[in-house]
């Protein structure tokens, strides 16, 4: 489980807080898709889960412990990260982007290489002909599922992922959510999935919250939240 408790982050120099006393709850094995216009703090809410972004004021509990009070190394272990444009490292392969967590865990070369395999097959790209590809050699949405792939290497409880389709054509896009969300469903990952498309959030959100000015201005099911006046 991932709980915000009245967070609050400033950045130095901003006149307003980009994040604003946030109060959010997110379920085990739940995907919650933060939703709001460009700059209301969406990205700083996520990277508040990954110490990336320190918050000043209120707690960030991750399986009920305060994340300021753990060793950041070992919270990022345990939390895999998709980003739009993925940051796959360009001169090494496929199977070797989709190593590197398994590798810096020290996991043996053959369980690795059968980790890699099976993550390329999880997201639907054939092993054998994949995995000594650049990333430079696939599409968009090859980079994005490979990018899926390498975050879940290790098998984090835990997702986050900014934007993820931001690159992906807009044909592709839609399936690669309904797939990549049945994947995360199927494995009961805790996900937070940021996103500016509704759509998307739609069809990958368990729980759909919308922000506004660093606030939660409304949260609940999709088929509420489209209800809604
Ligand atoms: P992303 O990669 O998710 O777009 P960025 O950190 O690049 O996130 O930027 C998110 C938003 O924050 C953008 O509007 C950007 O202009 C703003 N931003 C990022 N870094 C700074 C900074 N050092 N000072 C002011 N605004 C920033
Ligand atoms: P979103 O993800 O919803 O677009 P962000 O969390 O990236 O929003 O940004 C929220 C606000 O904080 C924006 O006003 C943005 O410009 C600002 N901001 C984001 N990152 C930084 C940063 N590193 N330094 C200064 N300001 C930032």
């Amino acid at each position: 489980m991932i709980r915000f408790e009245g967070v609050t982050k400033r950045y130095p120099g901003a006149d307003r807080p980009a994040v604003a006393g946030l109060d959010l709850t997110v379920a085990e094995g739940t995907t919650c898709a933060l939703i709001g216009p460009s700059g209301c703090g969406k990205s700083t809410t996520l990277r508040m889960v990954n110490r990336l972004v320190e918050p000043d004021g209120g707690r960030v509990l991750v399986g009920g412990r305060d994340v300021a009070e753990t060793d950041p190394t070992s919270l990022r272990r345990g939390i895999g990260y998709v980003l739009q444009g993925v940051g796959l490292f360009p001169h090494r392969s496929v199977g070797q982007n989709v190593a590197t967590v398994p590798g810096l865990l020290g996991w043996k070369r053959a369980a690795i290489a059968e980790r890699v395999d099976a993550m390329l097959d999880l997201v639907g790209l054939d092993p054998t002909r994949y995995r000594d590809r650049r990333p430079a050699e696939l599409s968009g949405g090859q980079r994005q599922r490979v990018g899926v792939a390498r975050a879940l290497a290790a098998d984090p409880a835990i997702l986050l992922m900014d934007e993820p389709f931001g690159a992906v054509d807009p044909v592709a896009r839609d399936r690669l959510q309904e797939e990549i969300g049945a994947i995360l469903r199927s494995l009961r990952k805790t996900v937070i999935l940021v996103t500016h498309d509704l759509g998307e959030a739609m069809r990958m959100g368990d729980t759909v919250a919308l922000m506004r000015d660093g606030c939660l201005a409304q949260a609940g099911p999709p088929e509420r939240l489209l209800a809604a006046p």
